[in-house]
């Protein structure tokens, strides 16, 4: 018996895919916003478009970051931005845990929870001010069953 993807796992699958299309190999890493079970808006780490990706010219090291990308959660929010769209009262699904600089973007843009799924040096500034501003952030599981099960169709389309 088939048993479908609870919602929370569901969202999550889409942000580690759209992580793929990240052009920095430092951190592969993708969002999506979702309001009522509805996605708003999705990112992944890249370059400003049109600029070159560090995968082809290699990384813009500052102190031994690389600056060239615009993360991930920033991109999601951007895209709702460009298209009018209001942020408020809405979670993010993360592969990696925000960094400070994201974390102040989400909370300043109305997120209302972070969920995310690879632990990521998380920053104790990032922690705190989520717990300061009331944002509940929670580590999100994927059964291996649905990885399996995702496969198996796959397979199935080639044979
Ligand atoms: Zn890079
Ligand atoms: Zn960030």
């Amino acid at each position: 018996m088939r048993k479908r993807i609870p919602w929370k796992q569901y969202f999550m699958m889409q942000a580690l895919v759209i992580a793929q299309r990240s052009t920095c190999d430092r951190a592969l890493v993708g969002s999506v916003l979702v309001k009522k079970n509805r996605i708003i808006g999705t990112g992944y780490n890249g370059s400003v478009t049109g600029q070159p990706h560090c995968d082809d010219v290699g990384h813009q090291l500052v102190d031994g970051h690389c600056v060239r990308t615009i993360h991930s959660e920033m991109n999601s929010l951007i895209q709702c931005a460009r298209n009018g769209v209001s942020t408020d009262d809405t979670e993010i699904y993360v592969t990696h845990f925000p960094c400070y600089n994201c974390a102040k973007a989400l909370v300043q843009a109305g997120i209302k929870k972070i969920n995310y799924y690879f632990d990521y040096n998380d920053n104790p500034l990032a922690i705190k001010l989520f717990k300061d501003c009331g944002v509940p952030y929670e580590q999100i599981n994927i059964d291996r069953e649905y990885v399996e099960q995702l496969a198996h169709k796959l397979e199935d389309a080639e044979n």
